[in-house]
């Protein structure tokens, strides 16, 4: 049926940048036999998934929406897609993305924009992980996976109308997650309810000696206390997250989303997070210089794309990352390598350390005082194609209130809280909670469900 419905409305979508229909069919039919023999692994098993095309899959090329990884294939799985293939999932292909995750639209692929499946296809589905939302949300996976950086899984997944869950930093392992910004990656779902992203966390959370940031710490049944509902719990709410300028449609269904949450016998609290107007900016200096270092590595040897060089070394070099990387990957290089270079760096980098120090304190002084924060995922709900496309700093602002949590290390899932007036778009509410506590999340996303 995935696979149907993807020769249906993927020519519309382009939620995929590769479609892997015969080990996909493969894979279902073994999973058959297995059922068939009373073999029975997982919830996962021959449930249909997505993969953002920044995870690495043996054999299975992974371009990270790059021209230079374009006929990248790694020799090697990523952990969370080896965990999956113990659980007997099923592949459906390689999800679109905004190019090295860069972006918040996935207008940055190198091959094509994906359309949200909302509206009337002309709005963006939220980036970087847009391949996978958009996937979940038209059908075309019953799960996917993504990587969010500064709110590239909460992002789509409130753009496209599912539940989309960013884990603690070392919840999941980033081994074979190619890398962006790697204080700030981690992998997640993102999932049609919250009891399917409760059950793929299960699959893919745990510690991996591959990863020496991945957490020594004992992972719950996540599946269990779903139904716990939230009575006694304290909600906090976070005062900076309702800014002037936000989209009147998302202030109020998020109000709304959180009335219900206080009729359902949570206590609300007024917070303060007074670091988060400096978010943006502090996750932009440390995300590009840690971008730059970590995109180094694309230089026409060891990975992907090579020109045909007429001349030394480095022109072959030059040639080869002028040619293979998209203007805002390059944007950001440059912008990262300056934040980094002597002289610069202690009034930029040093000071956007000492800036995530504060806004963390400020996330734990919270937690002090609730057991978990309700707010926007963003300001707006999805715009259109080419809308903020010449203006970074516009596509930038869309991260406001993802981006902070990132830099915390939390946990936080977006849950769909209700639609705009026109065309029926999206809007989400994230539940943010103190670092491994992924279950707090899930209890407060399935009681809002
Ligand atoms: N939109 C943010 C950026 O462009 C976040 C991306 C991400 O989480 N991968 O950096």
């Amino acid at each position: 049926a995935v696979l149907a419905r993807c020769d249906a409305v993927e020519p519309q979508v382009r939620a995929y940048i590769s479609l892997t229909p015969d080990l996909a069919r493969e894979q279902a039919a073994a999973a058959d036999a297995a059922f068939a023999r009373g073999d029975i692994r997982s919830p996962l098993q021959g449930i249909p998934l997505a993969l953002k095309d920044n995870l690495c899959t043996q054999g299975i090329v992974t371009t990270c929406a790059s021209h230079m990884l374009e006929s990248f294939v790694p020799p090697y799985d990523a952990t969370v897609i080896q965990r999956l293939r113990e659980a007997g999932a099923v592949m459906v292909g390689k999800a679109n993305m905004d190019e090295f995750a860069m972006g918040s639209s996935t207008e940055n692929s190198y091959f094509v924009p994906t359309r949200n499946p909302w509206g009337d296809l002309e709005y963006v589905p939220g980036g970087s992980s847009g391949g996978s939302a958009a996937a979940v949300a038209a059908d075309m996976c019953i799960a996917a996976l993504g990587s969010d950086t500064g709110g590239s899984i909460r992002l789509p997944a409130a753009m496209t109308g599912v539940v989309g869950l960013k884990p603690t930093y070392g919840r999941v392992s980033r081994f074979g997650l190619v890398a962006f910004a790697s204080s700030l990656d981690q992998i997640g779902p993102l999932t049609k309810d919250v009891r399917d992203a409760a059950m793929v966390l299960q699959a893919i959370a745990g510690h991996d000696p591959c990863d020496s940031t991945s957490g020594d710490v004992p992972v719950p049944d996540y599946s269990q206390g779903l139904e716990r509902g939230v009575r006694g719990l304290k909600l906090g709410v976070p005062r900076e997250y309702f800014v002037e300028g936000m989209d009147p449609e998302v202030e109020a269904s998020v109000r709304t989303g959180i009335a219900t949450l206080k009729s359902l016998g949570a206590e609300l609290v007024d917070i303060s997070l007074p670091h988060t107007r400096y978010a943006v900016a502090t996750y932009y200096v440390l995300a590009n210089a840690e971008a730059s270092s970590n995109l180094a590595r694309y230089d026409g040897v060891r990975y992907g794309l090579r020109t045909a060089a007429d001349g030394d070394l480095l022109s072959m070099y030059k040639q080869t990352r002028a040619e293979g990387f998209g203007p805002e990957v390059k944007r950001r290089i440059m912008l990262g390598t300056y934040a980094l270079s002597s002289g610069y760096y202690d009034a930029y980098y040093k000071k956007a350390q000492q800036v995530r120090t504060l806004l963390r304190q400020d996330f734990q002084q919270a937690f002090t005082e609730c057991d978990a924060l309700l707010s926007p995922v963003a300001p707006t709900p999805a715009f259109r194609l080419g809308e903020r496309l010449d203006d970074p700093l516009q596509m930038y602002l869309a991260d406001i209130f993802t981006a902070p949590v990132s830099l915390a290390g939390l946990p936080a899932m977006s849950v769909p809280c209700g639609y705009t007036q026109q065309d029926s778009l999206p809007i989400g509410l994230q539940i943010i909670a103190p670092p491994f506590q992924e279950d707090v999340v899930l209890q407060v996303g399935a009681a809002f469900e």
